[in-house]
């Protein structure tokens, strides 16, 4: 899940970028408003931590620019602990939820993990997409119901794969998912991850859409005919 750090506090968007990335984020970091309007326009991101006092734009600009353009992408502001105010102008400019500074990093975490949830219909952390069951927060998967053991960018792959199923996914739209803007993905990791997936799950759960990019079934796999 590709995450937009907005913050201009060198300390601060450290330590979010770290305990993020920690928690199976991709995080790109931008430290002005006008940096993040930019990001906004060309990345696809799951969802935004938004300060709210930055250099060159202020958040609320950069999140009601956002809104007018129809970004419905899911905003979360940072603000300090007294600042009422900036609470209710973030929500009335179309933030989606806050977290008081000083942040703790699990529970920000754990709210940009619903938010994002909540943006793909999803009520818990459970996603079940046929055969498949995936827990976002204990980042156990399993299939047909026996556990399956994947690494950090397997998981990743199929978390990405299963919160859009029955949609075909772009290799470019799968990389942007799994990898920081520092951290460019060799041209044929998609390819060889999906491999991988397949061959610890079973080849059909995902499909190869012939020049365009991969697809998970809504119904995956989810007939047991071993
Ligand atoms: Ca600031």
């Amino acid at each position: 899940m590709r995450v937009l750090v907005v913050e201009d506090d060198d300390l601060l968007g450290g330590a979010l970028q770290t305990g993020l990335r920690d928690r199976g984020f991709v995080i790109d970091w931008v430290r002005d408003g006008i940096g993040a309007d930019t990001m906004l326009r060309t990345g696809e991101y799951a969802a935004v931590v938004l300060d709210l006092g930055l250099p060159r734009r202020g958040g609320l600009e950069v999140l009601r620019t956002a809104r007018a353009r129809g970004d419905r992408v899911p905003v979360l502001v940072l603000t300090a602990r007294d600042a009422v105010e900036d609470r209710i102008a973030g929500l009335d400019t179309g933030s989606d939820d806050y977290v008081v500074k000083p942040v703790a990093i699990s529970e920000l975490a754990a709210r940009l993990r619903a938010l994002i949830r909540r943006a793909h219909g999803a009520g818990s952390n459970l996603l079940a997409v046929g055969g498949l069951t995936l827990d976002a927060h204990s980042r156990e998967v399993s299939f047909r119901g026996q556990r399956v053991e994947l690494h950090a960018s397997e998981f990743a792959l199929l978390r990405e794969l299963m919160l859009n199923s029955g949609r075909v996914l772009t290799r470019e739209q799968l990389e942007a998912s799994l990898y920081d803007l520092d951290r460019a993905a060799e041209s044929n990791t998609i390819e060889v991850f999906v491999h991988r997936l397949r061959r610890k799950l079973a080849p059909e759960v995902i499909r190869t859409i012939r020049g365009v990019g991969y697809l998970l079934p809504r119904d995956a796999a989810k007939d047991d005919d071993a």
